[in-house]
């Protein structure tokens, strides 16, 4: 696609699945930005990408030519799209290039990682998002007025569950990965609870579920079950697995109850409240995620799925390993 003037040039880094099967072909959705370059350690996708979305030779590069993207004004944005324990590395990387970066979900394996992430991004004077798509989604972002506004009155509990059936893979590797369900999908839950209450969890307990498959699951939780203490009493159960699909976000408040049953896919969202169900569309998510990165950097504000907000991720993941680990109720 060539260079053109109203849009930011955005560099995916990692073609992967999340990549190649949602945001090229969102890309092509978006106003504010568009694909401009790719970062690939594949000669094979480099030939195959650049027909297929008509990037220019000279905007596509390897892991090790990578810093060179300095120089390309082209890219003006690079999304980090690898496995987790290489988000560091390569926000890093991107930030001393001199771009806007956004990365994806969990930002990093610890705080302390986050931490330089956050501060590499500061010292370029670039800005740092996550990929938190489902704050840009209709049903989500009801999910946030009715607990935040207290429309049903203030929330009492929460259940969040997020699992999915079939894994494989760098996700089962705990160096690639940095744990199991709970790091990949379980997060949503963390977020959703977070999203929805609008408040901080202030102390975890956890219990890791049985090994149906030990060989599996060598390295990581096959399941995961925690409770999240938050201010004014409010408890949220949560529940992740690699062996059940699971998908739900409830909320119990003094006057009624509202939730989503399939809370964090990319499509196919349902909601409903004790008054009826939700009407909202299904949208393309992550173009509706990159459109506002590129309009908050174009209009120089914030972007509400700030690194901050991945950090606070991180570390209550963390705090919920420790309690697993521990079995002691811990802070966070
Ligand atoms: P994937 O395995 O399909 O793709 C990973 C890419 O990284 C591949 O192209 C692979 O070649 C490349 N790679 C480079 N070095 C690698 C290494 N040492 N080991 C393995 N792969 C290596 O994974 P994915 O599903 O695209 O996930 C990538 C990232 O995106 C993860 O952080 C994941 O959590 C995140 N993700 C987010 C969402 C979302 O909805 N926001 C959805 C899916 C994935």
């Amino acid at each position: 696609m060539a260079k053109t003037n109203n849009k930011l040039g955005l560099a995916l880094v990692g073609l992967g699945e999340y990549s190649s099967g949602q945001l090229a072909p969102a890309l092509k959705e978006t106003k504010y930005c568009y694909l401009s370059g790719i970062v690939t350690g594949s000669t094979d996708k480099a030939d195959e990408w650049k027909k297929q979305y008509e990037i220019p030779g000279k905007n596509i590069y390897d892991y090790k030519n990578f810093d060179a993207i300095k120089n390309n004004a082209d890219i003006d944005i690079i999304y980090i799209v690898l496995p987790n324990a290489m988000h560091h590395e390569f926000v890093i990387r991107a930030a001393k290039a001199g771009k806007h970066v956004i990365c994806e979900k969990p930002m990093a394996l610890t705080v302390e990682d986050c931490d330089e992430m956050i501060a590499a991004c500061k010292a370029a004077n670039k800005m740092l998002s996550i990929g938190y798509r489902l704050h840009f989604e209709p049903h989500n972002l009801e999910m946030m007025r009715l607990g935040q506004q207290k429309i049903f009155g203030p929330i009492k509990g929460m259940i969040a569950e997020d699992g999915l059936a079939e894994v494989e893979g760098w996700r089962l590797n705990k160096t690639l990965a940095g744990g199991g369900p709970l790091m990949d999908v379980g997060i949503y839950c963390v977020q959703g609870v977070r999203y929805t209450t609008g408040l901080e969890p202030i102390a975890v307990t956890a219990k890791e579920g049985t090994k149906k498959n030990k060989e599996k699951f060598k390295e990581v939780e096959e399941s995961l079950t925690w409770t999240m203490e938050l201010p004014n009493g409010i408890v949220a159960e949560c529940k992740t697995s690699y062996s059940e699909e699971l998908n739900l976000l409830r909320a119990e408040a003094q006057n009624g109850w509202f939730e989503l049953t399939t809370a964090y896919e990319y499509t196919g969202i349902k909601g409903e409240t004790v008054e009826g169900k939700m009407k909202f569309p299904q949208i393309n998510q992550q173009a509706k995620q990159m459109d506002d990165f590129a309009q908050a950097i174009m209009n120089n504000r914030p972007t509400p799925v700030p690194g901050e907000m991945g950090r606070q991720d991180v570390k209550i993941l963390n705090a919920i390993y420790r309690a697993m680990e521990t079995g002691d109720r811990v802070t966070v």
